[in-house]
């Protein structure tokens, strides 16, 4: 999740690069039946994440296509169908992804939203359930996993006294945890989130908390955005850990920008490691967008996309990773899928 309010910046900083408006196809012909799975979903609605406001498209300033809170969901599951997006892990409020699911069953793992802030705390944008009711929630089968963490927008440290109950809790339970990392949007200190700091958001500060939980099932969002070095290093040191390219991928910041982490982290030799995600928020239309940032990178294989968009994250999730498609599995419609 990267907060609202960042549409200028980000259009100006696409146009200036001169990508992402290309006009290709989203998708080639031999790709165009990949199957995906969709690490960062959000289950928002404009009440509960904007104000009520239906903040303008990211990149291209435009309205956002969903015109209400339901919309977004609609817009969202036409997606996943048009893209073969088989699975989603979906995060938000338990409120409104269980609502998600009832309207979906089976396309969503439900995953809890919440920065560290106590819901008593007025303060807090993404209130913390409590620890009693995230165990019944997975005892009864409705939790499959925690956050996005979104601790660096509200003025927690990774590793903090308010987040380490959690830590230990995903350890225990043995549940995947996904942290935002990197950046917002420029003077978001100013808007949402007067107690964001740059710092935060470097994942080296994951690395107590790792230390403390060896095998911890803990992706990193957003790759690590700028703090390269960093990702690299926690990536070496804990191999259980994944990282997700979302909002990285639809153009949050440049097309190049975003090949160049990505190339990176592939000659580092983490191309196992590297999971797809949209960060679509209240924008489903971003989510071709976003799989247009990988399949427009030339120096990735068709095996090294499979993995990005698929078996990656099965394996992350426990689910059964499924072969390269070909284009005669395609045709026939045969790529194999969990649902
Ligand atoms: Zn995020």
């Amino acid at each position: 999740m990267l907060r609202t309010f960042l549409a200028l910046v980000v259009l100006v900083a696409l146009v200036g690069c001169g990508s992402g408006q290309r006009g290709e196809p989203a998708r080639n012909e031999s790709a165009v039946n990949r199957p995906i799975i969709d690490v960062h979903m959000h289950a928002f609605t404009f009440e509960a994440w904007s104000n009520g406001n239906r903040p303008p498209h990211p990149t291209t300033g435009k309205p956002p296509e969903a015109k209400t809170s339901a919309d977004i969901l609609r817009l969202t599951l036409e997606a996943m169908d048009r893209y073969n997006i088989k699975v989603g892990v979906l995060s938000g409020s338990l409120e409104t992804v269980h609502a998600w699911q009832a309207r979906a069953p089976d396309r969503f793992f439900a995953f809890a939203l919440f920065s560290g802030r106590p819901a008593s705390d007025t303060r807090a944008h993404d209130p913390t359930p409590s620890l009693d009711l995230l165990r019944g929630e997975h005892a009864a089968g409705l939790l499959q996993g925690l956050g996005e963490i979104t601790s660096p927008y509200e003025g927690v440290d990774y590793d903090g006294p308010e987040l380490a109950p959690y830590f230990a809790l995903a350890a225990e339970l043995n549940l995947p945890i996904g942290v935002h990392t990197g950046l917002t949007f420029p003077e978001a200190v100013f808007t949402c989130c007067p107690q964001y700091r740059i710092e935060r958001g470097n994942p080296l500060h994951l690395d107590p908390v790792l230390a403390r939980h060896r095998g911890l099932r803990l992706y990193i969002m957003h790759m690590g955005d700028i703090w390269q070095e960093s990702t690299l290093a926690i990536l070496h040191m804990y191999p259980q850990v994944y990282v997700d390219v979302a909002a990285m991928d639809w153009g949050a910041i440049p097309r190049g920008q975003f090949h160049a982490m990505l190339h990176h982290l592939i000659t580092a030799g983490f191309g196992k490691r590297i999971m797809f995600g949209s960060d679509q928020m209240v924008w489903p239309e971003l989510i071709g967008q976003a799989i247009e940032g990988i399949e427009s990178a030339p120096f990735l294989t068709d095996e090294e996309k499979h993995d990005i968009f698929y078996n990656n994250a099965a394996r992350f999730l426990g689910l059964p990773e499924v072969p390269v498609p070909t284009m005669r599995a395609v045709r026939r419609g045969a790529n194999s899928s969990p649902h």
